[in-house]
Order: structure tokens, then sequence, then C-alpha cells
């Protein structure tokens, strides 16, 4: 059965009319990365600007190259990601962490929305966007309460559960557009109508989305929005995170945190606060120039390839994985823990065994001449298995799978520790 996956795979690869960008990213040999979903792979031409960055800009020009280079650096990151989320370039902030901008704009929309006193999340959403609202509630809003809208088989959530609870009192909703878990997918059009038409606010978290999906903010009617750069955009370790805000709901927002970045003039040093009337209100200190930089070439790899070329990919891949799973590893007594659905899934797929653990760090780390896989581990016995559509091939995903079904065959995963290591 495995060689007619194989020969599947081999022509579907062949047929690939992405197959080139695999090239653009650096790979270690005998090597299978899956987990694109958590950092994505390091352009090599990322390589080589930073190189020339640092050694030019930086080590020659120094505080010269802040006008001659850097000044307008995230307005022209900001510029080529809002045509990947469907949106105007001046609705989009380049900065900081995806969590302090969840905080920047929860704190700003509740400001906003003051005669409303309810907040409304899932329990499928990143901890993080969960701890930024409880600590919102504890410090700033403490008439405000928090509803966790709960799934029912931890993998989907039935989108008539808003109906019920989006009412009028209901000042934001914030939502992953795509669960980190499970990969589950919100009609996000659907929902933001729903806010709507109670006049509740919205702020989806594209992490897992953004660069995967189409995503159109725009056109949904997204009042808010937030994201990584570092997953599926491959932008690198801890990279400058962004932020949407809707053209006419920019100037009725305030930054939480007034700082000379947001102030309408940071170098004439005036020693009162006047917030600029653009998104760079959202703006704090001095932007990452170097990790800013190394975002470039991720964004114009996913640019060149387009966002429809990736999804038509990604859904084929993940339909033949989800195949491979069923055929080989259901019977070894693992799940799948996504949604089956194609248009409900973004581009991971979670699987779940007893084992999860052992068997993930078996992937990782074999011991023998097995190609090295690497996925990533959620507790308490989530494998996902990331599909990064430009730069994996189909026949990597038969390889993983085989490669799993032997681990557990053969018992393999037994030698190892079930003891975490600090980052899963
Ligand atoms: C990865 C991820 C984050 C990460 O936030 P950071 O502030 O960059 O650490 C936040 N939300 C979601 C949904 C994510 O997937």
């Amino acid at each position: 059965m495995i060689n007619e996956f194989y020969q599947k795979a081999f022509e579907l690869d062949k047929k690939d009319e992405l197959v080139r960008f695999k090239e653009a990213f650096v790979s270690e040999p005998n090597t299978i990365y899956l987990d694109g979903n958590s950092l994505g792979k390091l352009p090599k031409k990322t390589i080589v600007q930073t190189n020339a960055l640092v050694t030019n800009q930086w080590g020659k020009g120094l505080i010269r190259s802040w006008n001659d280079h850097w000044i307008d650096l995230p307005q022209k990151t900001a510029t080529k990601l809002a045509q990947i989320v469907g949106a105007q370039p001046d609705e989009i902030f380049v900065g900081d962490s995806t969590s302090l901008n969840l905080y920047k704009l929860a704190f700003a929309a509740l400001n906003l929305n003051q005669s409303k006193k309810k907040i409304i999340s899932d329990n499928l959403n990143f901890p993080t966007d969960l701890y930024i609202l409880q600590g919102l509630i504890e410090q700033q809003f403490k008439d405000h309460s928090l509803k966790i809208i709960e799934s029912q088989d931890g993998i989907t959530v039935d989108e008539k559960q808003f109906e019920e609870a989006i009412d009028n009192q209901v000042a934001l909703v914030v939502l992953s557009h795509v669960v980190f878990k499970s990969a589950f997918m919100y009609d996000m059009a659907h929902i933001n109508d729903l806010a709507h038409q109670k006049d509740a606010l919205f702020i989806w978290d594209l992490s897992h989305s953004v660069g995967s999906v189409p995503v159109n903010l725009n056109e949904s009617g997204a009042d808010m929005a937030v994201g990584c750069t570092y997953k599926y955009l491959n932008g690198g370790p801890g990279a400058p995170a962004f932020l949407y805000v809707r053209k006419d709901l920019q100037k009725q927002l305030q930054s939480p945190i007034w700082a000379w970045f947001s102030h309408q003039a940071p170098f004439d040093f005036s020693l009162d606060y006047q917030p600029k009337d653009t998104i760079q209100r959202f703006a704090v200190g001095t932007p990452s120039v170097l990790s800013l930089a190394a975002i470039e070439s991720g964004l114009d790899i996913t640019l060149e390839a387009g966002i429809d070329r990736l999804r038509t990919k990604s859904q084929h891949q993940s339909e033949f994985l989800i195949e491979l799973i069923q055929q080989l590893l259901v019977p070894q007594g693992f799940r799948i823990v996504s949604p089956l659905n194609a248009n409900q899934r973004g581009s991971h797929i979670s699987i779940s065994h007893p084992e999860g653990y052992r068997i993930s760090q078996a992937m990782i780390k074999p011991n023998d001449e097995s190609k090295v896989i690497v996925p990533d581990f959620r507790p308490p016995d989530n494998i996902r298995l990331g599909i990064a559509p430009l730069y994996n091939t189909f026949t990597e995903l038969v390889d993983c799978v085989e490669r799993i079904w032997k681990i557990v065959a053969e018992d393999q995963y037994k030698q190892y520790s079930t003891e975490r290591l600090t980052v899963t």
C-alpha cells in the first residue's frame, strides 16, 4: 500500500507548479520539516539581505541609515503584508508581538465600547489571547466578564452558538481565525456579520492563517486583527507581528500605550502627547530594524507564489495526508483531531495518540538512519503535522506517515523519555 502512495506522491510532486519555491529555503539533508505553522523556514535571500544590512547599513551607515533606509521600513513591510491579508497599506501596522498588539487593540476597543460589558472568546483560542483578556478585566475593566464558547468535540465550534452568545451587551469578540490545535477555521465574514448586527467589535487573531489560507479583511468586513509573521510567512524567530484596524475605526481607537513612535512628531521632542491620526498611533518604540528587514523575503515569496495557489496546494496535500493517516495510522490507534471538511480547516493536521509525546520525540531524534521528521507536540497527546505548501512535498508526507507507522509498529518510542522539553 505504501508503494502506491509513493507512486502517487511522485506524480503529484512532478505536476506541482509551486515546487520551485522549495529551493528558495535553506534545508537540512535527511530532514523533513513539518512545523512551518510554528516557525517557518529560513529563506536563502534573507541570509544575503540580513548580512548586507548588518555589514553596510549598520556597520558603515550607522545613524545615517535611519533616514537612508530604516525609517520607512515598517510601512514598506506593511504594504506587502496588506496585500496578503486583503487590507490597505494604511490599515496595517507592523511591529511588536502578537500578544502586545492584541493588548493594545482589546484595550482600545473596550474603552470605546464602555457601555457594554461582555467579551466573548472560545476555548480553542491560543492561551495568550485569553490571558490578555483576563488581565484587562482584572486590571482595568473590572465590570466586564469573559464568556468562553465551548467546543463540543475539541476540534470544531458550532458557529450557531455565536448567534445566541452575541447579544446587545457584547463589547468585543476575540477569536483565532484558524485555531492552533485542531486547525479549525471560522467563517470570518459570517461571524463578522453576527457581531455587527449587535454593534460588537471584533478582533481576529490571524497567526495560524496568514500566509496559508486566503484572508480578506476588507471584504469580510473585519474591524481589527493581529497576527504573526514567523509562522507561515517565514519571517524568523520572534519576528515583528502586525495589527490591522479598518480605516474608519482608526481615529476612534486610542492605544493604551502612549509613546514617542505613536506621537504626531516624535522628532520634535515635544513634552505633550499628541497621537498620530494614522494606524501608526499603535506604534510604541523604535522599530526592530534587523528583524523587520528579515521578514521581507518571506513576504516576497508568498506574494510571488500567490495565496490562492498556496491554498489549493495545501488543501490537496492535507487531503492526501488524511488519506495516508486513515489507511496507515488509524489502525494503530491514532485519531485525526482536525476537521475532516477541507473548507473548515487551515493548513495543519493534528493527530492524537496516548504516546504522542514519545512518538514525536522518536520522529525528531531517530536512533537509527531514519530521516529526521520535525512536527510539534501540543499537550496532552497531539502531534501537529504542519503543511507549508511553499516547501513541503507530497513525498515528504508519505515519508512522515511511514516513519510514524514504523515508530509505533516497532515500539521504537519506548526508548524515549516522557519528560517534556521546555519548548515543544
Ligand atoms: C503563535 C500565536 C501567537 C503568538 O503570540 P506571540 O506574542 O508572538 O508570542 C498568538 N496567537 C496565536 C493564535 C498564535 O498562533
